[in-house]
């Protein structure tokens, strides 16, 4: 498929998880992709690798996204590397479930810093490359309907992420810059492995209220980001688009 042909793409956080996977169908799809990672740089390789030898084009760049300097490095290498930048999707996150007793400044900042001040930051850096047709897609989370107990910090980082993806689907739409928001219900990556989720009490009880009966997968998430990506969503802006198995 060739709908996302002459773009160019920066996926954030994706060395692993939900983003590895967006980086791989976009570059199926026909983009050419910046595969940023923070810290795992052989997996932001590894992704690479499955690209190219897929066909597609593809670059690792190493940032982290907290850190204004490097948002700003992310997208010049996009830039450097591809000539032009059209599709930012700010996956890079993290989730650390915590009672509301046990919250700690140390939670806070790293979430917010990592889920929110991220994103901004590599939107700002983004904005004056984007043009026309371009498209912002936010990584959110189905907590923000599920509201899930012990999740206040978590939550709140992808509540700020829903809000803002309404802010700027305004304050860019006039651009011809297009923002949404795609919010996955639990899907196994890495992350949800490494948090012990996976067949956990946790993923049981979240199945027994989802309609479609199971946790997601990279590749129930990837095919929406293409989506809103692409000029087959060239009318859709502002949304929030749940991948979660029909869980809310
Ligand atoms: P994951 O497997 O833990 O992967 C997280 C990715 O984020 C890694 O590539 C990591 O890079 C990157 N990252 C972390 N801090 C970063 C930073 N400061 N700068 C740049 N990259 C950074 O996570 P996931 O489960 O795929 O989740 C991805 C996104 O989906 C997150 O926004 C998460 O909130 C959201 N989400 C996930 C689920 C789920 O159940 N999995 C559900 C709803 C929403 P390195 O490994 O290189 O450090």
């Amino acid at each position: 498929m060739n709908k996302l042909k002459d773009k160019v793409a920066v996926v954030t956080g994706a060395s692993k998880g939900i983003g590895a996977g967006i980086a791989r169908q976009l570059a199926a799809d026909g983009a050419k992709v910046v595969v940023n990672y923070a810290s795992s740089k052989s997996g932001a390789d590894k992704v690479v690798a499955d690209i190219e030898a897929a066909g597609g084009t593809a670059v690792a760049v190493g940032a982290d996204v907290t850190r204004q300097a490097e948002a700003e490095s992310l997208v010049r290498a996009a830039i450097d590397h591809f000539g032009r930048l059209d599709i930012v999707v700010n996956n890079a996150g993290i989730y650390q479930l915590a009672k509301v007793e046990d919250t700690t400044e140390e939670l806070y900042r790293r979430q917010f810093d990592i889920n929110v001040l991220g994103p901004l930051l590599v939107i700002r850096a983004a904005a004056p490359h984007l043009g026309k047709g371009s498209s912002i897609i936010n990584i959110g989370s189905n907590v923000t309907r599920v509201l899930p107990a012990g999740s206040a910090i978590y939550t709140g980082t992808k509540g700020a992420i829903d809000a803002i993806t309404g802010v700027l689907a305004r304050e860019l739409g006039p651009r011809g810059i297009r923002v949404n928001a795609v919010n996955p219900g639990m899907v196994e990556t890495e992350g949800t492995h490494a948090a012990g989720a996976i067949g956990s009490d946790f993923q049981g009880w979240y199945e027994s209220l989802t309609p479609l009966g199971r946790i997601g997968q990279v590749q129930d998430i990837a095919p929406i980001v293409s989506y809103l990506a692409s000029e087959d969503a060239g009318w859709v802006t502002g949304e929030i688009i749940l991948g979660s198995g029909g869980m809310r």
